[in-house]
């Protein structure tokens, strides 16, 4: 614990986007409440940064896992600017406001206003109709209530038919779901994976209510735009945790242990401990888990068993990335656009494809495209199973009447994720608030990461300030406790 020169130390398990930035922020916090303080972070890979890598094969940039981030998170604007990256980050093209569909079969982009919505051939009349009677139904009794009662935990497509129809919620949500989480409308959480749809219907009555509510608020402010634009840097990525990572080697008060695998966290006498197969450190004032809750189970199987239960229980959607580059004249389709999503109803393999080269600028040699295919999923585990080449040619054979795709792609390239993204299941939130329960009485021992309350990058960088914050409380408080040799 506190060291006789009275430094508070503190481990932070893990070295994704979401470990790196809540242990910059803990540095910066301690800073601004004159707090003398160290942080080690013990990330198991040879380079920090999880999820968020940019990888360049020949001439292309390709991102390992999130293609970007919304403008509308401060918490993520802040920390660009703490990394002085501002003027690194690179807008995505104003082709990204036309997605697409596949609807029975056809390519069609999805409507922008609700009058396009009204003349286009998206839905049959009698959806539509459906769907506007979405201004008559009248919400539910029992909205906010997840965490305390999870039989009130609605799935995202039961929301969906609810409120708007069966085929709105087939055709619009369960791809816009895929397209997210990777995941299963049918399986996933409203209030823990949209808890923004909750409170619309909470405290508007309905989605149509409240958006002619908010438009008319909206009006009387000038706002930037609520939903966001997405953005990344100009050297992909990667820049966002490469920065992160050089903050804190430049900072004698953090230490980066690369290629450190956790495999348990304990408490002694009060103490923190973090130990692997060929280490122990500590003792720690306090332990910010910021592994997946697969690993994170694992690590507190013995410290907190109702902790270990609840993240064991956590599942996670794995999925396959697969790059394919082409020459423009190979690709009949103007690729003017974000990308397309595949309705589970559509029966196909893919999930979805964006168009990465129309989204961002300088992502590939001049005369290049560059499309990225998703497969797998909640809902197709098992396509996982095919090899690399098997992949590339199931997404060619999906993606070539599409996009018109004449001869073989230039470049390929396969990226794997087996666990890409925790799913939020019915049961989510009154889980978390099982795992609270356990925290309060383990004082010093944290959760954040994507595995819980957001699965966004942006969702990571609100809640990693959030967590500093928190640890600066619990070492305020106990600010008296005696000091420890440290070993
Ligand atoms: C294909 C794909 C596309 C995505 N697209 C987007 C997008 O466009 N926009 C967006 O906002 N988000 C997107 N996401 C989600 C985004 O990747 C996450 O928000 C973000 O990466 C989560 O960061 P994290 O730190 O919680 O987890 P991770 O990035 O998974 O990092 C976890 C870290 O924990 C380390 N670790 C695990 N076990 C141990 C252990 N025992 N000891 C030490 N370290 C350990 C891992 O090595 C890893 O570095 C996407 C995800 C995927 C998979």
């Amino acid at each position: 614990m506190a060291d006789p020169a009275g430094t508070r130390r503190i481990a932070v398990v893990a070295g994704g986007v979401a470990g790196l930035a809540t242990a910059l922020d803990l540095l910066d916090q301690a800073q601004e409440h004159g707090l003398d303080l160290t942080v080690t972070v013990f990330e198991q890979a040879s380079t920090p940064g999880g999820n968020l890598q940019t990888l360049r094969q020949d001439d292309w940039q390709l991102e390992w896992g999130p293609n970007g981030f919304l403008d509308n998170e401060p918490a993520t604007l802040r920390l660009v600017d703490r990394l002085g990256l501002r003027d690194h980050l690179l807008r995505s093209s104003d082709a990204t406001r036309h997605r697409f569909l596949l609807v029975d079969g056809r390519l069609r982009e999805i409507p922008t206003s609700p009058e396009a919505f009204l003349r286009s051939k998206f839905l049959p009349a009698r959806a539509k109709l459906r769907m506007a009677g979405e201004l008559f139904v009248s919400p539910r009794k029992d909205l906010g209530r997840a965490a305390e009662d999870p039989a009130t935990d609605e799935t995202v497509d039961a929301f969906g038919r609810r409120r708007l129809g069966a085929d709105f919620a087939e055709v619009m949500l369960d791809p816009m779901v895929k397209g997210i989480f990777g995941g299963d409308s049918r399986r996933l959480s409203l209030a823990a994976a949209f808890p923004r749809m909750v409170e619309l219907e909470r405290d508007y009555g309905g989605l149509f209510k409240a958006m002619f509510k908010l438009a008319r608020k909206r009006k009387n402010k000038t706002d930037a735009a609520p939903h966001g634009v997405l953005h990344s840097f100009h050297g992909g990525m990667g820049a966002l945790v490469g920065a992160l990572a050089d903050a804190l080697d430049s900072d004698p008060r953090a230490e980066l242990r690369l290629g450190t695998a956790v495999s348990k966290i304990a408490r002694e006498a009060g103490a923190w401990h973090v130990a692997g197969a060929d280490f122990t450190a500590g003792p720690f004032d306090a332990v910010v888990n910021a592994a997946p809750a697969h690993a994170a189970a694992a690590h507190l199987r013995e410290t907190a068993p109702a902790v270990h239960a609840v993240l064991a229980r956590i599942p996670f959607a794995p999925m396959a990335v697969i790059a394919l580059g082409f020459d423009r004249g190979a690709v009949g389709h103007d690729l003017d656009g974000f990308g397309l999503l595949v309705p589970t109803r559509e029966r196909r393999e893919l999930l979805g494809a964006l168009w990465t080269s129309s989204i961002f600028a300088g992502r590939v040699p001049d005369g290049k495209v560059l499309i990225r295919a998703m497969a797998g999923g909640a809902d197709n585990p098992l396509v996982m199973d095919l090899d690399d080449e098997a992949l590339a040619t199931l997404a060619l054979a999906e993606l070539r009447p599409l996009l018109r795709i004449k001869g073989a792609p230039e470049m390929v390239r396969v990226i794997r994720h087996k666990r890409a993204i925790a799913q939020y299941e019915p049961g989510h939130l009154a889980g978390l608030a099982a795992v609270d329960a356990e925290l309060a009485a383990l004082p010093g021992l944290f959760l954040t990461g994507s595995s819980y309350r957001g699965i966004s990058v942006n969702a990571c960088a609100k809640e990693a300030e959030q967590v500093a914050a928190d640890v600066l409380v619990h070492l305020e408080t106990r600010s008296n406790t005696p000091s420890e040799a440290v070993s």
